[in-house]
């Protein structure tokens, strides 16, 4: 049988991302220092473990409702009313296998073949691909290091046509780290409404924001509430990127369809884990989350300090997530080649930029999410590389 004539436009047109293969390339060293992954090194408190073990021991390993457990969308609930001072109910969340089933769903809700979703670059890889696997298409609109990877709300206006269903936002930014600004944010939301364009909300590192900034979210800003998903995920925060669960919350009608698709792809998240997130709601203190936000800021800090004493390579302070951008044109290198190069030399994978968009590609991704001694040998290799290659 020739399988390839069976594989659909969708399993053709997406691709292995470059931070899985350069992670995958990676495993074959034994001394590399990886920096691809956005997968913290930190395990979850003692409470979120417990929680999912007591659940399994329990017997509550069958499925929940398709939106997720009752009491768990009650607190998600909860937990907006004090983050974001809005007032939601369950019938308005779903909970998800993690953010990016979240995300998904919204996607295969609103896409019909040829529809078209905005988003910025350098963005997340997977927003365009999902997109595609919905059959939309991805219009990418560039934004600029000199302009703090900002969205520039004209050219996302400029970018729409008759076929628009919806802006992504992802604040603050996988891979740039940048949070967007509030007055941003209301231009966007002038946008969007003037449109009648859905705005999808991606928070899934609203928690993981430094030196006191506050990420703002756009379903707080008048007349959004009902015309924004928001997006998030105990992923991040809690460090479980493994339990898989995440959630969306908007408009009744769209997390009905969510639901109605989601009974189709996974049933549910795993039940165990929606018990441990519910720990995480319930259980875990103001001052537990600052405590772990605070061991990302010191690599944050570390990582700034010491890459931007290496000549030719020079990275922004980001403002929040765990990433670092940093920009490489001075090497004359393509990103790829910079990360192969790197890789092959000195042991250190990184994601050349170009994973992000060709707006990406004078740029390589840190993931701090090794300790603080990892990230300071990670640096010195990469000093070795640049005295090496552009002396
Ligand atoms: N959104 C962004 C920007 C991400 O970087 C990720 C994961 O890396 C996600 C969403 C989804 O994470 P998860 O599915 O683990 O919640």
């Amino acid at each position: 049988m020739n399988i390839n004539s069976l594989l659909s436009r969708s399993a053709n047109s997406v691709q292995q991302s470059l931070t899985r293969r350069l992670f995958d390339l990676a495993s074959q060293y034994d001394d590399v220092i990886n920096f691809t992954l956005g997968d913290p090194d930190v395990v979850p408190a003692q409470k979120i473990r417990d929680a999912a073990c007591r659940a399994i021991q329990a017997g509550k390993t069958r499925y929940s409702a398709n939106a997720g457990l009752l009491e768990l969308r009650q607190a998600i609930c909860e937990d907006l009313a004090v983050s974001h001072k809005l007032n939601y109910t369950p019938s308005n969340v779903i909970v998800t296998v993690g953010g990016m089933g979240a995300l998904y769903l919204v996607f295969l809700s609103i896409i019909n073949s040829g529809d078209e979703v905005i988003m910025a670059s350098p963005g997340w890889v997977n927003y365009g691909q999902m997109v595609q696997m919905c059959g939309g298409v991805p219009v990418v609109v560039p934004t600029q290091e000199d302009d703090g990877f900002a969205i520039q709300a004209h050219a996302f206006e400029a970018a729409i046509t008759s076929r628009t269903k919806a802006i992504v936002l992802n604040t603050p930014s996988n891979p740039t780290g940048e949070i967007l600004s509030e007055a941003t944010l209301q231009a966007l939301a002038d946008i969007a409404k003037q449109h009648n364009i859905l705005v999808i909300s991606d928070e899934v590192y609203t928690a993981l924001a430094y030196d006191g900034a506050i990420v703002p979210s756009i379903a707080t800003l008048s007349g959004m509430q009902g015309q924004t998903i928001l997006i998030n995920s105990f992923s991040k925060k809690y460090s479980m990127t493994g339990y898989r669960v995440g959630y969306a919350v908007g408009d009744e009608e769209l997390i009905r369809n969510m639901t109605k698709l989601q009974e189709n792809i996974s049933a549910c998240a795993p039940l165990p884990s929606q018990y441990a997130a519910l720990a995480c709601l319930k259980e875990i203190t103001y001052e537990e989350i600052a405590e772990m936000v605070n061991v990302f800021k010191k690599r944050r800090d570390v990582f700034i300090e010491e890459i931007n004493q290496i000549p030719n390579l020079s990275c922004r302070i980001p403002q929040g997530t765990f990433y670092a951008f940093v920009n490489i044109q001075e090497t004359g290198m393509t990103s790829l080649d910079f990360a192969m190069a790197l890789l092959e030399q000195e042991h250190v994978a990184v994601v050349p930029g170009i994973t992000y968009g060709k707006d990406g590609d004078h740029y390589i991704r840190i993931a701090c999410t090794i300790s603080e001694d990892l990230i300071r040998e990670g640096v010195r290799r990469i000093k070795h590389f640049m005295q090496t290659r552009c002396h």
